[in-house]
């Protein structure tokens, strides 16, 4: 394979972490997850970690702005010149553009975002089971899971429409268990 700077995207509960987590074993690039980073700054309470606390307790999206300038700081360190999986970013339309500046910028571009796809059913029967299994506070609360999947919904999967023109877009069927995902993302990717 040539490039390797990925995009793993997909609803909350879609087991992005999981396949992400296996992907860059194999393929042996740094997993940039928003979400780890924004629970690592809230763990050791920063500045920014009190900021997304505040939304990601709500099933919210921190806002573009601060999520795009930690984003765009993460990518400017060397380790992501032999590509990268970015896990849980862009979620949102302002924040897939702001890729598109940030990789520009760089002289690089996305080699393709894997979409991993379940239905609303499953995701909501997903997050339940997450919240027993790992308490996560975003986890818990019926009403925060639904604000996810409307902001996932009304904030997020318009990023495929505007991936889809490029054709980097691979859909994944997330139904199965994580190694029968796990080869269809590989076969997809033509590994
Ligand atoms: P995740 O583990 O990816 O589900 O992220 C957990 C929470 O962190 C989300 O519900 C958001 O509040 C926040 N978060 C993660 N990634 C982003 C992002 N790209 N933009 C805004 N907020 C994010």
């Amino acid at each position: 394979m040539a490039d390797k700077n990925f995009v793993i995207f997909g609803p909350p509960g879609a087991g992005k972490g999981t396949q992400a987590a296996k992907l860059v074993e194999l393929i042996d690039v740094p997993h940039i997850s928003t979400g780890d980073m924004f629970r690592y700054h809230i763990k050791n309470n920063t500045g920014l970690g009190k900021t997304a606390k505040e939304y990601s307790n709500q099933g919210k999206l921190v806002p573009d702005e601060v999520t795009i300038a930690m984003v765009r700081e993460r990518l400017s360190q060397d380790d992501v010149k032999a590509g990268f999986l970015l896990d849980g970013f862009p979620r949102s339309v302002p924040q897939a553009e702001a890729l598109d500046t940030i990789l520009g910028d760089l002289g690089i571009s996305l080699t393709a975002v894997i979409n991993i796809a379940v239905s609303d059913d499953e995701i909501r029967e997903r997050l339940a089971k997450r919240a027993d299994k790992e308490g996560r506070a975003d986890d818990a609360d019926p009403a925060v899971i639904q604000n996810r999947i409307d902001t996932y919904k009304n904030q997020s999967e318009p990023c495929l429409a505007y991936y889809r023109p490029s054709g980097a877009v691979k859909d994944i069927d997330g139904i199965g268990s994580i190694d029968e995902v796990f080869e269809r993302i590989t076969n997809a990717l033509g590994n």
